[in-house]
């Protein structure tokens, strides 16, 4: 049985000029260690299908409905407010670009570490004490025992991002979920980050959704990609099958802008020209078709289906990209 299973997952927004339709039918599994890249341009539906799966979209605005979202079993759409959030300190965490998204700026380091394993783990505070500076020490920062008395303005981004991360693991979760999480961060600290979720992930068969619009990084680091695209998955292939035979003319495009695939981090993706489709308005054919360089004549007469290319890999699009 997959870790994480999504069903037919639809998110919208009422906004004063229609509905949002965010997110729009995705369906995926995340087996147990498995590390999915979750990739496509900004406004795909990236961070609210991980919102959504969190039980963080709030509603109203939002409204989130599937078929399923079942972590280890547990229906998450059926959880209260107070359920979902002790499974989300405790099962399944997420990490953001913005630390200062999680991190309680009054609030010094270690109280905030401390608090968790205390309400999460049963910890009493000696041994909560010593279980944050093990993982502060985990995520490599130095003097761990001082800087518990630190507050998170006191430290650099890319140490508060490590203390994020941190915080995250600490309970353990069996599903961390990483937006864009080392965006903001430079080269070398980024790759550190990445290093660090490789090996947690490594010892303790956590299971990795990576969110990210950097094609080089989820080469490095993924399993498995799903590709989005106006709040659909239009792609989902094995890492390096993706990157060696890319069967969707989205895919080509963001593949087209991205020069380095050596997991380094590298030059973000430029945009391919034209802009992604008003997600309020219904879309009757592929969404991609008015930016798609390789549209054949079918595409302008029916949605395409799904298309096989190997047990793993399947392709919303009928444009024949055999080489
Ligand atoms: P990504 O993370 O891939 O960049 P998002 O998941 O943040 O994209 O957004 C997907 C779409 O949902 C975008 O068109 C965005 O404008 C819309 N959206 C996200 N949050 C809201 C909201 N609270 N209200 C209205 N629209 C929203
Ligand atoms: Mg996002």
């Amino acid at each position: 049985m997959a870790l994480l299973s999504v069903r037919n997952l639809q998110t919208r927004f009422a906004t004063d000029r229609g509905v949002v339709r965010a997110v729009d039918g995705v369906s995926f599994d995340l087996e147990e260690g498995e590390v999915l890249g979750l990739v496509g341009e900004s406004g795909s539906g990236k961070s609210v299908t991980a919102l959504s799966i969190m039980r963080l979209v709030p509603e109203p605005p939002g409204r989130v409905t599937a078929d399923a979202i079942t972590l280890e079993g547990t229906d998450l759409l059926r959880l209260s407010e107070a359920q979902a959030r002790e499974i989300r300190g405790a099962r399944m965490a997420m990490i953001f670009q913005d630390p200062m998204r999680s991190l309680n700026p009054v609030l010094t380091v270690g109280r905030q570490m401390t608090e968790v394993l205390r309400r999460h783990r049963k910890l009493d505070g000696t041994a909560a004490r010593r279980r944050a500076i093990e993982l502060l020490e985990m995520v490599g920062i130095p003097m761990a025992e001082r800087r518990l008395a630190a507050y998170p303005h006191q430290f650099s981004g890319g140490m508060r991002q490590r203390v994020m991360i941190a915080i995250a693991l600490s309970c353990n979760p069996r599903l961390l979920i990483a937006d864009e999480a080392t965006t903001a961060l430079d080269v070398t600290i980024q790759a550190q980050i990445i290093d660090l979720v490789k090996r947690l992930q490594h010892d303790s068969g956590t299971s990795v959704i990576w969110i990210s619009h950097d094609l080089g990084v989820v080469a490095g680091l993924c399993d498995r990609v799903n590709v989005m695209y106006a709040g659909r998955i239009v792609e989902t292939a094995p890492v390096r099958e993706l990157f060696h035979r890319p069967a969707h003319g989205y895919t080509l495009g963001l593949m087209g802008s991205t020069p380095r695939l050596d997991g380094t981090g590298g030059p973000r993706l430029t945009p391919i020209e034209g802009l992604p489709p008003n997600l309020i308005d219904p879309i009757p054919l592929c969404p991609f078709l008015p930016r798609c360089r390789v549209a054949v004549s079918e595409c302008r007469q029916r949605p395409p289906e799904r298309r096989n290319f190997g047990a793993e890999h399947w392709a919303a699009c009928l444009a024949d990209l055999s080489p």
